[in-house]
């Protein structure tokens, strides 16, 4: 490899689960540092309570953090209010959420919806349920050639029949990263809300919603140095207190009579039953943690690293790259003649842990012509020995594969 600049930050050392590992699976999931590890084990030990129920001292501790935890998760993404953020399970829960409240009363037959064809299963499933519910027509942005969302031909698709545009803030693929500002305005300019797929942007740059220009923004806290089973789902005030309830159950309502149910505000109407307590607290921990390091600080950080592995990969022949040079902490490739799960199997002996197959994002393959590609992605505790490693473990394929 040519001569490296200096890591930027590497932050190894937090995280108990990484070690000497390469592991370079973070877009599927992130090792926990051990701030966030602590933060659950005292939430389930010394500190636990079930939350705005009990009368007893430790239950309104616990609210209280539970209640902190929300504004934590406002502050992290400039949200106006706490009561913009509904805890959910993850990214995929808050789509469904979307599309099974806003969706199913404010959209009907001849309405249009439209994604783009780098979208995660997560982000295309949910819209093909409410079409058949409701018979909305969905709409696909192409790629550039490149492999970024093509706004130019997104913005050329918008007509007043659009209701929702819903993209990927950043390819879990590629690594693209979308300019989500001005999607916004197109999507406003035609009178569509905007729905941002943030899962892999949260860890990797900093996020404005407001900013953005976005109505809904969704994430998972586990891609967060978080725990899994806990994620946001953001959406402007005005259109979260205007939505129904999704999922009935105790903590949703203000009062139940068997002739009629009146439900409380947003954002209690949304987090039916009892809610994943722990997981808040961690999640507000992972914040924090991402926080003082700085996401600019993060985000170069990773794009020094995709950069390296890209320019070496590169030179390897019969290797194809995919997405864009100056994508964020994501890179994917495929090598002739070998199927990327035996890349995958080959770099796991050299203790490089990468992920390969579809990545829930079959439409992509089909544009790309691959039926899988083998994807590195990093984290905070990543640094540039991961990708000698990586590159070390290729060379070994080549060898194995002629
Ligand atoms: N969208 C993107 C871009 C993702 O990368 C993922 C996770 N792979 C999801 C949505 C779904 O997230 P989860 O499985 O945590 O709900």
């Amino acid at each position: 490899m040519n001569a490296l600049t200096p890591i930027s930050v590497s932050r190894r050392a937090d995280f108990p689960g990484v070690g000497d590992w390469a592991y370079l699976d973070s877009a599927a999931t992130a090792q926990k540092p051990q701030v966030v590890i602590d933060a659950i084990a005292a939430a389930y030990g010394p500190e636990y309570a079930t939350v705005h129920r009990g009368v007893y001292a430790r239950s309104a501790t616990m609210t209280e953090r539970f209640e902190a935890a929300r504004s934590t998760a406002a502050r992290f993404i400039n949200a106006a209010s706490p009561n913009e953020i509904v805890f959910v399970r993850g990214a995929t829960e808050a789509i469904n959420l979307v599309a099974q409240t806003w969706g199913a009363a404010n959209l009907k037959a001849g309405d249009r919806i439209l994604l783009s064809r780098l979208e995660h299963h997560s982000n295309i499933v949910p819209w093909q349920l409410l079409r058949d519910r409701t018979g909305i027509e969905i709409d696909v942005a192409p790629l550039t050639a490149d492999h970024r969302i093509d706004e130019d031909a997104l913005e050329a698709m918008l007509t007043p029949a659009h209701r929702l545009v819903a993209v990927a803030h950043v390819s879990n693929v590629l690594g693209s990263v979308a300019d989500i500002a001005r999607i916004a305005r197109a999507a406003h300019g035609v009178g569509a809300k905007l729905l941002v797929d943030g899962c892999q942007a949260v860890p990797r740059m900093g996020v404005d919603v407001q900013a953005l220009g976005a109505d809904f923004y969704a994430f998972s806290g586990h891609k967060l140095y978080g725990p899994t089973g806990i994620g946001v789902l953001w959406t402007r005030g005005d259109i979260l207190s205007a939505m129904p309830p999704w999922q009935g159950g105790g903590s949703m309502i203000e009062t139940v009579t068997f002739e009629k149910t009146t439900y409380a505000p947003a954002p209690t109407r949304f987090e039916a039953g009892t809610p994943h307590i722990v997981g808040a607290v961690g999640l507000a921990a992972a914040m924090d943690y991402v926080s003082a390091i700085g996401l600019d600080t993060i985000d170069a950080h990773e794009r020094h690293l995709a950069g390296l592995a890209r320019a070496e990969l590169r030179k390897v022949n019969s290797l194809r790259l995919f997405g864009p040079d100056d994508s964020s902490g994501i890179v994917s490739f495929a090598m002739e003649g070998v199927h990327p799960h035996d890349i995958g199997t080959i770099l796991d002996e050299e203790g490089v842990a990468i992920r390969a197959g579809h990545h829930c994002a079959q439409p992509l393959m089909e544009t790309l012509g691959v039926p899988a590609t083998a994807r590195a992605s990093f984290g905070v505790y990543s640094d540039e020995r991961d990708v000698e490693r990586l590159l070390r473990g290729i060379a070994r394929v080549k060898r194995i594969f002629g």
